[in-house]
């Protein structure tokens, strides 16, 4: 509408309005002067002539109230209908669990993927299951014949997860406990695992901790050792096999050091899951014929730094 028609219709709905108040002659006015003037014509002509004042201003207001857009005639709008909510997009997962010690499938597990999503393995080993997607969920996997395990998988998409769990058959749990989770001297408190899950590249000194030359017979021994030692603890070959002075440290790296001290009943040390190995060659207890030191302490001391623990077996090698 041109904005002059709507000033228009703005002052005469005024109007009318003040006419209203003029029906009960006390009311006070203090609007503009026109309105003023509206009274004194109450007062000098009669109700009969402000009657008419009154209904012809009333009709012209309902009329530019429509035309105005006023609230009271203004039309209802068609409500929208909500948006349907969206259907969430579900990701599948599947899998094939395996035997840790053997590799044959293990059929009849159950697997458990979040707190609801449940599915049991096949014939081959294999479940599907589909999810809301995660960042990452819990995976179980239970059942009579394997070790209960429990790992995080992502499953933000869609994706295939190859899992193995330790079956029991023909499998030590008490001896898998003592080697890998320390229960032998904790058996209430069991260590997580601490296996190297990559190649290591070892490191032979050739000086020991106070710089003084190593025997080549010596260091060239523990290198045989650690040739034949690193893929029966770990699984891989060595990424790098070397002999030097200094020490290498870092990701991957594993140094095997000489002590300059003697420290009486020890003839190596290693932490478990360290990344060094300490050889009391001085001692003369730890001697192995010509050599200085026996090839099985540099055997078990590397066991302990890839992630294994002492156990009672009399067969094991880290006794
Ligand atoms: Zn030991």
């Amino acid at each position: 509408m041109p904005l002059g028609l709507r000033l228009v219709c703005v002052f005469v709905y005024l109007s009318a309005e003040a006419c209203r108040k003029y029906r009960t002659p006390s009311t006070a006015l203090d609007g503009s002067s026109v309105f003023k003037l509206d009274h004194y014509r109450v007062r000098a002509t009669g109700q009969r002539v402000i009657l008419r004042t009154m209904r012809s201003l009333l009709a012209v207001a309902s009329v530019c109230a429509i035309s105005c857009g006023g609230s009271s005639t203004a039309p209802t709008p068609t409500p929208t209908p909500p948006a349907p909510a969206p259907i969430p997009m579900l990701a599948t997962i599947t899998g094939r669990v395996t035997a840790t010690n053997g590799g044959q499938p293990l059929a009849g597990l159950q697997a458990a993927l979040g707190a609801t999503t449940t599915a049991t393995t096949d014939a081959a080993g294999g479940f599907t299951m589909q999810t809301l997607p995660a960042s990452t969920l819990r995976l179980q996997l239970t059942g009579s014949s394997i070790v209960p395990r429990t790992l995080m998988v992502a499953a933000s998409a869609s994706r295939a997860v190859a899992l193995d769990a330790i079956a029991l058959s023909g499998f030590d749990l008490t001896f898998y406990r003592q080697f890998v989770r320390n229960t032998l001297a904790a058996p209430n408190t069991m260590e997580p695992l601490r296996r190297w899950t990559r190649a290591p590249s070892i490191r032979v000194r050739t000086v020991d901790d106070a710089g003084r030359p190593m025997d080549a017979a010596l260091v060239a021994m523990a290198l045989r050792v650690a040739a034949d030692a690193v893929p029966a603890w770990t699984g891989f070959q060595p990424a790098s096999l070397e002999s030097g002075p200094a020490a290498r440290t870092g990701e991957s790296w594993l140094t095997i050091g000489w002590a300059d001290h003697v420290v009486a009943g020890r003839c190596g040390e290693a932490f478990v899951g360290g990344d060094t190995v300490l050889l009391f060659y001085l001692n003369a207890n730890c001697t192995c014929g010509a050599l200085a030191l026996m090839p099985q302490t540099v055997r078990h001391e590397l066991g302990h730094a890839f992630g294994f623990w002492h156990t009672d077996s009399v067969t094991d090698a880290m006794t």
